[in-house]
């Protein structure tokens, strides 16, 4: 419970489907912390609440889709090296000297950071989900935390992809999908990728998702070489997805950079979402991802930083911007694509 209040500011963008911008406008909060009216301050209904003058634009928080915000700790390290070196020679080795405390005392202050800059949600891939877990919960932010599943070099210390997978689904059955204060803290499941996890596991990870209606979160398609086996037998990473029966559910596949129109049209067909990482894709060099023709085709596509570790930061603004300047790049044209729904 907390006191009522009226929140005043030039600008409030509710981010309803029609993209709304209010000047000079309310939002008022009851007791229990929700919203219950947004609109000119003109027409506003009459209220008690006390009232709260802010500066610039009011809006809901941002959600940061894709995350691994922990590795705050090793920011700038390998920062010259192509995706597979940069895992292998500098990232898994640094990651296999963290211990929990770390991975909490680094979530902490990234969530933090997150904060700072008007990101109240991140979907994070990680370990030590106590951890990440104890830090959302003392930060007071949110999170959607889809624990990572891998099968690499060095990640058996943390025991083997079943014993991860089971992990989450002990979790879930235990406490629900949406756990803590006002339901902060979302669970999901992070299988890494398909270069770190054989198909049957990707199959087996995603009907653990399905079976809660939880999340599964994975990279796909972030550069050609990461995945260059599974495109030879498959096609692409999407069409190994689909065969495996792992696009069924709710998925939220991160970077997608490398894909053909048909894997975006398969993509779109199951209701997969994209998580789009200009920063850290142009930092690694991986490309610019489709997003242009990925809304044309009705994905829905969010954005992310990515780690810090190779995205640099965690501001989604600059993600914002970057996004923008890269898609006009990409269509060699400083015009914008019509205009489309918030939603
Ligand atoms: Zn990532």
């Amino acid at each position: 419970m907390s006191r009522p209040i009226r929140l005043v500011a030039p600008v409030v963008l509710p981010c309803d489907p029609g993209c709304s911008v209010l000047r000079d406008a309310v939002v008022d909060i009851d007791e229990n912390g929700r919203i219950t009216h947004v609109g000119p301050r003109a027409t506003a209904p009459a209220g008690s609440a006390p009232v709260r003058t802010l500066p610039g634009a009011l809006l809901p928080g941002l959600v940061n889709t894709h995350a691994h915000t922990p590795m705050i700790v090793l920011r700038g390290m390998g920062g010259d090296l192509p995706l597979m070196r940069w895992l292998q020679e500098v990232m898994w080795p640094a990651e296999g000297r963290l211990r929990a405390s770390d991975v909490r005392t680094a979530m902490t202050s990234g969530c933090i950071e997150l904060l700072r800059t008007g990101c109240t949600t991140s979907v994070e891939m990680y370990f030590f989900t106590d951890a990440v877990i104890d830090a959302v919960s003392a930060v007071g932010s949110r999170v959607v935390l889809t624990p990572g599943i891998i099968a690499a070099p060095g990640w058996d210390r943390l025991g083997s992809w079943e014993r991860m997978r089971d992990d989450v689904s002990a979790r879930i059955d235990a406490a629900g999908l949406r756990s803590g204060p006002a339901e902060r803290i979302e669970l999901g499941y992070g299988p890494h990728a398909a270069y770190t996890l054989p198909p049957h596991a990707l199959a087996s990870v995603a009907e653990h998702a399905r079976a809660r209606g939880a999340l599964m979160h994975i990279h796909v398609a972030e550069t050609t070489e990461e995945d260059r086996a599974q495109r030879a037998s498959h096609g692409s990473v999407p069409a190994l997805l689909d065969e495996v029966g792992a696009l069924g559910g709710r998925v939220l596949a991160a970077h997608g950079v490398h894909l053909s129109d048909d894997d975006i049209a398969l993509l779109a067909s199951r209701g997969a979402a994209v998580a789009h990482c200009p920063g850290s894709n142009a930092k690694l060099a991986a490309g610019i991802a489709r997003v242009t023709a990925l809304r044309r085709a009705g994905v829905r596509v969010g954005l992310g930083t990515d780690g810090p570790a190779s995205g640099d930061d965690l501001d989604l603004w600059a993600e914002t911007r970057l996004a923008g300047l890269l898609a006009r790049v990409a269509a060699a044209t400083p015009r914008r694509s019509p205009r489309r729904s918030c939603s």
